[in-house]
């Protein structure tokens, strides 16, 4: 089953009093976050609530949002899976697409975790674009917890729970070359 996830708004009804709007939807309903969910990167573990507030402001439109979920991923340093929140808040500015020239003037003052797209018609569909802040917000790396001291890189064993000797045995089959080698000459 195909469901479209209806997150449009028309930009008529977008005045300069702020309209709000919330969604929760499943994960599955945007195409960006199940390729996700496939390579690997996360799993999402709830549905996502998406809180919007819409106003028009001179030539644009201001999206304010946040979404809020919960998902499972793996830490980057021992590979134990662990559950994490997911709270992000963005601003998109959406500008009409024959409004190009503005559009450029605004990408350059605009601060660095403003987004600004353009749209065409008189509906905007914001499903792409959240998706988008939500895949942004994923941790690149994942840690457990900032001390995960990771997986013995010699015997795999998961360090946060085993102390292994690995260090030691290495100096010391070292150290017996060595006297060995000493020995031999
Ligand atoms: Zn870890
Ligand atoms: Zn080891």
């Amino acid at each position: 089953m195909n469901r479209q996830v209806l997150m449009k708004i028309k930009v008529d009804d977008i005045t300069e009093k702020p309209k709000l709007l919330s969604f929760e939807e499943p994960f599955d309903v945007f195409p960006s976050l199940v390729e996700i969910q496939k390579a690997g990167g996360c799993v999402f573990l709830a549905p996502l609530s998406i809180e919007l507030k819409a106003c028009k402001e001179y030539d644009h439109l201001r999206v304010s949002g946040s979404v809020t979920s919960k998902i499972r991923v793996n830490c980057s340093r021992c590979l134990t899976s662990f559950d994490s929140d997911l709270d992000l808040v963005f601003t998109i500015f959406y500008t009409e697409a024959n409004r190009l020239g503005v559009e450029e003037e605004e990408l350059e003052l605009a601060e660095e975790d403003l987004v600004s797209v353009s749209y065409v018609g008189n509906e905007i569909d914001f499903s792409s674009e959240v998706a988008e802040q939500v895949i942004m917000e994923l941790p690149l790396k994942p840690l457990c917890n900032d001390e995960c001291k990771g997986l013995c890189p010699s015997c795999g064993v998961d360090l946060n729970e085993v102390d292994c000797e690995c260090e030691r045995s290495v100096f010391n089959l070292k150290f017996s070359a060595l006297k060995n080698f000493r020995v031999d000459s």
